[in-house]
């Protein structure tokens, strides 16, 4: 296979449950998973009614172009059918975009610190990565734009970002749209995008009206409970959502994903609940790194990255002291960031079983 097939560090997720069960030797049950960035509450139940209702289905093939889910997604964001493309999993909105734009040989654009499968997308197509460097943590939209090349083709904005939680007001991201060349797509992804404060949320759909090269990604794994289901999608205009949908698997999105996904997208409850429960453990988490006098990067995800250590052996040492313990978070040296965790918010207790764990960590 080609060399930059050979280069790839493969992605790693949180570790499972069952297999830090079996490492450890401890129950399942006992284990708290803070770890890939879940919903702590689970599917909503209008998912799960959904999905049994499609069960006897399954021998059929799923709708290849999902027309009732898009009919959901369009009717929700005011967007015409042939401006939504359906990902099994919104990474699979950014590989397709990576594949959609790029040749071998140029390059893609993202930020230091963002999200890791924006690297594997580029290595992916034997693109070249341009990475610029991170201002407090999160993206330098002025230094990105400056740095776009003669043969840049595609940039990659988190927003808020993974692993770091930051977030860019509305005004620097249009500033920078009407930078970005025409022939240079942008990825908006959005994967946290229902847990920004209403006072944050700011019209995206807007922007992809108005800049033909913008692709806005979203997902259901996150404020939706659907990790496990694999859904996502993307929003642009016809011309890019056309190019997308020549190169995705057939059926990229099975039944009972599709069915899940109307119900989830339309249970404002649930999605309320889920960021009221997030704002409340952020609060409990933060003060708790603050009475631990630990350093964390201000988040708009449901996520927090916390400092727990000086040297660059902090993050995986506490790291493992805690899957002693049962708790599984996420260790980020494969982002540059050794001396860090990053922690799902999950639920009350949750959060105060880790931060017990934590003290007695620290203090060991
Ligand atoms: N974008 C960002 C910024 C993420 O953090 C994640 C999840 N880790 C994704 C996209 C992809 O999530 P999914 O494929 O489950 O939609």
């Amino acid at each position: 296979g080609p060399d930059y097939i050979r280069a790839i560090a493969p992605y790693q997720g949180g570790k499972p449950i069952s297999e830090v069960a079996r490492e450890f030797g401890l129950n399942e049950a006992d284990i708290i998973k803070l770890a890939s960035n879940e919903n702590p509450l689970g599917m909503p139940e209008s998912a799960k009614q959904a999905m049994l209702a499609v069960m006897a289905e399954l021998g059929r093939y799923p709708d290849s172009n999902g027309f009732e889910l898009k009919a959901a997604i369009s009717a929700k964001y005011d967007v015409p059918q042939d401006w939504i493309t359906l990902g099994n999993g919104s990474n699979d909105i950014l590989e397709l975009a990576a594949r959609a734009f790029v040749h071998q040989g140029q390059s893609i654009l993202y930020a230091q610190y963002s999200f890791a499968v924006y690297a594997l997308a580029t290595q992916a197509v034997g693109a070249r990565a341009i990475v610029v460097q991170a201002k407090d943590y999160g993206h330098d939209l002025q230094a990105m734009a400056e740095a776009i090349a003669p043969d840049t083709r595609l940039v990659f904005i988190a927003n808020p970002n993974n692993p770091t939680g930051t977030f860019l007001p509305a005004a620097e991201i249009e500033t920078f749209l009407q930078k970005v060349p025409q022939h240079v797509a942008v990825v908006l992804d959005e994967a946290y995008n229902e847990y920004l404060a209403p006072n944050q949320q700011y019209d995206s759909i807007a922007w992809v009206r108005r800049y033909p090269n913008l692709l806005v990604s979203r997902t259901l794994s996150k404020a939706y409970g659907l990790a496990g289901l694999r859904i996502g999608f993307g929003i642009a205009q016809p011309h890019i959502t056309d190019l997308l949908n020549r190169i995705r698997q057939p059926f990229n999105v099975n039944s009972m994903a599709q069915a899940a996904a109307i119900a989830a997208l339309n249970d404002t409850d649930f999605l309320q609940k889920s960021a009221q429960l997030n704002a409340a453990g952020y609060r409990q988490l933060t003060e708790g790194f603050d009475a631990l006098g630990l350093r964390y990067v201000p988040s708009h995800g449901n996520f927090v990255l916390v400092k727990v250590g000086d040297d660059d052996a902090a993050g995986a040492r506490i790291n493992l002291a805690l899957l002693k313990q049962g708790i599984i978070v996420r260790p980020v040296a494969n982002y540059g960031l050794p001396q860090w965790l990053r922690i799902s918010i999950g639920l009350p207790e949750e959060n105060a079983a880790f931060l017990a764990a934590l003290k007695n960590v620290l203090n060991d």
